[in-house]
Parts: structure tokens; C-alpha cells; sequence
């Protein structure tokens, strides 16, 4: 740990210290064991070997003819070398025949090359003397063959028993082909986690209801369900619950039992009616309650019946800019990712700003390269942590450091970059 844990959970600590601390509580599942296009976008959870040599068998990487390099050395333009056409062989066949000096095999690409030939020569380059280059034809030569010329050999890309694919490395689509390859049905990948998902506060009210006075919809509870299954959780949307410390205490419990991992949303500031901090204390453990950063300071955490609890708050930019920041990590920590990071650019910043919020502010903004070259970022006109659109609209969070320094036009600022995997290499 980077950073020494405070005496007082009260205490308000930076992003990155919530971030750490976070993902000391979460450890990488189970492995499981899926069929093998499934596990594409997974982590392997065992070393991945191949059953076989691939290629099993040297073989021919171009249609042509297949015949020992020797008998072209003398080969040149003023003096062809013309070879008889003995066989055929095409892609599932063999040829296990002799092949003298003076003669050649018609060869298609994936066909095994004859135990007696070294070299392929594609047809393009080849002079039909007699016959269209089928058996019985004879061809002539103008160039000399070096020897495995269009040849791929046994065993090129992985031997018998090495290892295909490496624990905790992501299994791409060409990956899926590859494990094919070696005979790989089913692969163990890390379980993904079940992430149950609460929404808290009494006026909230399912998207099937025309909110009528004091109630809106819950709109944060899909938004994480959503956030989830991107990070490659599942999850599990429990009943939204009212603004009562018992119901809210039951609705945790209920979900602790059954999930890797819970997210709430709402209640998280010390209001009367803000019920998640004492939940989490009165039956687990309370490791977070403040966090330095804007949209949303009130971060809870902690860990109940074994079982991480995050208390988002219930404005929506604060909770979807908390999930981004504290806990998507945490899934992709628990599915076996070993790179945490959404990439991060600079850019410039397309207006000057003020900054009279000495914590770090994530602000919503929009990415864009100009004429100049330079990548510049426009923050979305209404910051209001209330707000769903602007954060639809955004396609990087521009980070504006801790303190009160304003931000000049065109200076250079870190953007996180949504949508974009962690580990990508711009
Ligand atoms: P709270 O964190 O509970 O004080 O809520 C802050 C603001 O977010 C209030 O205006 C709530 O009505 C709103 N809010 C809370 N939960 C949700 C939700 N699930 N969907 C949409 N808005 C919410
Ligand atoms: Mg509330």
C-alpha cells in the first residue's frame, strides 16, 4: 500500500488512495471452465498447451510444384530445367512416392510436401512445355529453388506441449482460433463477478411509472447494471429501496449473500435520510466514506458478511464518475485483468477555466484532434452532477488536478478515455 490507512474513516483521501484501497479488498475469482468461442474477451486461468506441433506437417504455403531444390541449381533463363510432372497433390492428400531428379509434384497450398521434396516453386514463375501442369505434364524452370523455399514447417508457430496461451493473459478472437488449433474445446477462464446493484431513496420509482410530484425514475440502477456488464460483470438488480434503515439493511444483507461484489447508489452524504454508511458499519467493517474528488465526494465502502459494498452517491454523473474511478478496477481485478488503467491522452483544453473546488474534478468532456494535430478537449457546458445527457454525450472525463489553479486555454490536461479497454495502446 502507497498510502497509510487513517485513523478516522471520516477522513476525506485522495482518488488514488480510494482506488488502492479498493482493490486491496477484491482478489481474482475462481476459474471456471466455458466453451471455447466464449471465452474471447476473458482471462485465461491456466496455461493453455497444445496438444500437437503446429503446423503437424511441413507443407506446401503456396499452390506450385514441390521438388528437391538440387535439381533447379542450374536453372537460368538461357537454360531451363524442365521437370516432369509425376503427381498431384492437394490440401488433405499425401504424396509419399519417390520424386527423382529430373521430375516434380503439382502441389496446392495446406498439402503436406513430399518426404522426398524441399521447395515449392509457385506456378506464376513456372513454363508449361507440354501439358497444362497437371500430372503427365512437363515444366521448365528458370530460376534456381533455395531449399525450404514455400515451405512452412512442422512445428513453426508452437511445439507439442508448449504453452499457447499464458495464465492472466486476455484471449483475443485470433486467440480462439489458436487454442482451436491446439485442441482447446473448453477453456478455464476467471469467473466473472455477480455484482448485485441497489438503488436507495424514496423517490424513486420504476421506468414503467409516470413519475408523479416528489418521485423521479431510477435511472442509476440500469446505468450501473449497464456499467457492469461493460466492466464484464453480471449482475443482479435488486429491489429499489426507500430511504429506511431497516429496509436498506435487509435489501445489503440479501445481496452480500448472493453476490461478489454490491453497488448502491444514493443515501451515501450524512443526511437524515442517508442510511448506507450506518448499514455498512452496524454489520461489516467501514473502510471509506469521503473521497477527494467532483462529481460525487460521498464514496462509501466497506466490507459486509465478507462480501465489498460500494456506496456510490445518488446524483447520476457522481455515481457513474465513481464506478469509472473507484470501482470498474475492482471487476476487472476479480475477472483476472492484470492492467487496471483506462488509457489515458492529453489534450488541450479548448477554453479557459476556473477552479474554485479545490478537489479533482472530472469533468465530462468531448475529445476531438483539430486541423493543428493536437488533440483538444471541450468539457460539456453543464457540469450539474444530476445530469445523465452530458455524461452520454462525453467520451473522455478531463481530469482537473486538486488545488485552485485555473486551467488556461490550450493548456495540457490528463483525459481519461471512456470506451476505450483497459490496456489499449494508443
Ligand atoms: P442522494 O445521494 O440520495 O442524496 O441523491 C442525490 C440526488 O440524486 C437526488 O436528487 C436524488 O433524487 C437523485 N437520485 C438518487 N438516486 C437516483 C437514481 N437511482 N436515479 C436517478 N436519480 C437518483
Ligand atoms: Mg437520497
Amino acid at each position: 500500500m502507497t498510502y497509510p490507512i487513517p485513523d478516522d474513516v471520516n477522513t476525506m483521501i485522495p482518488y488514488q488512495q480510494a482506488l488502492e484501497l479498493v482493490l486491496s479488498q477484491v482478489s481474482t475469482l475462481e476459474a471456471e471452465e466455458v466453451p471455447l468461442v466464449e471465452s474471447v474477451g476473458r482471462v485465461a486461468a491456466a496455461d493453455l498447451c497444445s496438444d500437437v506441433d503446429i503446423s503437424p506437417f511441413d507443407h506446401a504455403a503456396m499452390d506450385g510444384f514441390a521438388m528437391k531444390a538440387s535439381s533447379l541449381a542450374s536453372a537460368c533463363a538461357d537454360n531451363p530445367v524442365q521437370l516432369k510432372v509425376i503427381a498431384e497433390v492437394p490440401a488433405g492428400s499425401v504424396y509419399e512416392g519417390p520424386i527423382a531428379a529430373d521430375e516434380c509434384v503439382r502441389i496446392m497450398t495446406g498439402a503436406p510436401l513430399p518426404a522426398e521434396a524441399d521447395a515449392v516453386v509457385k506456378y506464376e514463375i513456372v513454363d508449361y512445355l507440354k501439358g497444362d501442369g497437371r500430372e503427365g505434364s512437363v515444366v521448365a524452370f528458370t530460376k534456381p529453388a533455395e531449399a525450404h523455399e514455400n515451405v512452412r514447417n512442422k512445428g513453426e508457430e508452437i511445439a507439442a506441449g508448449q504453452v499457447a496461451i499464458h495464465r492472466h493473459e486476455v484471449i483475443t478472437a485470433a486467440g480462439v482460433g489458436f487454442l482451436a488449433s491446439c485442441g482447446i474445446a473448453t477453456v478455464p477462464v476467471f469467473r466473472r463477478p455477480k455484482v448485485g446493484v441497489i438503488s436507495i431513496g424514496s423517490e424513486l420509482v420504476d421506468i414503467t411509472c409516470k413519475p408523479e410530484a416528489g418521485t423521479i425514475r431510477d435511472g442509476n440502477s440500469h446505468a450501473l447494471c449497464a456499467c457492469v456488464a461493460q466492466a464484464g460483470g453480471t449482475f443482479h438488480r435488486c429491489p429499489t429501496v426507500p430511504d429506511d434503515l431497516q429496509a436498506l439493511t435487509d435489501v445489503v444483507l440479501a445481496a452480500t449473500e448472493e453476490c461478489d461484489f454490491v453497488l448502491t447508489s444514493g443515501g451515501a452524504s450524512n443526511g437524515d435520510y442517508d442510511f448506507i454508511k450506518p448499514v455498512v458499519e452496524a454489520n461489516g467493517t467501514l473502510l471509506m466514506t469521503l473521497v477527494n474528488m467532483r462529481p460525487g465526494k460521498a464514496q462509501t465502502f466497506g466490507i459486509v458478511n465478507g462480501t465489498p459494498v460500494f456506496g456510490l452517491p445518488g446524483n447520476p454523473a457522481a455515481a457513474y464518475c465513481g464506478f469509472e474511478i473507484l470501482a470498474r478496477q475492482a471487476l476487472r481485478k476479480m475477472q483476472g485483468f492484470t492492467n487496471f488503467q483506462r488509457p489515458q491522452v492529453k489534450a488541450r483544453m479548448a477554453s479557459f477555466r476556473k477552479k474554485k473546488d479545490p478537489r479533482v474534478i472530472f469533468l465530462r468532456a468531448t475529445l476531438q484532434r483539430r486541423d493543428d494535430g493536437d488533440l483538444w478537449v471541450t468539457p460539456a457546458k453543464n457540469q450539474s452532477s444530476g445530469l445523465f445527457g452530458t455524461m452520454q454525450q462525453a467520451n473522455c472525463l478531463a481530469i482537473m488536478p486538486a488545488g485552485t489553479n485555473p486551467v488556461e486555454e490550450g493548456a495540457w490536461v490528463d483525459c481519461v478515455l471512456l470506451h476505450v479497454e483497459e490496456g489499449t495502446v494508443l
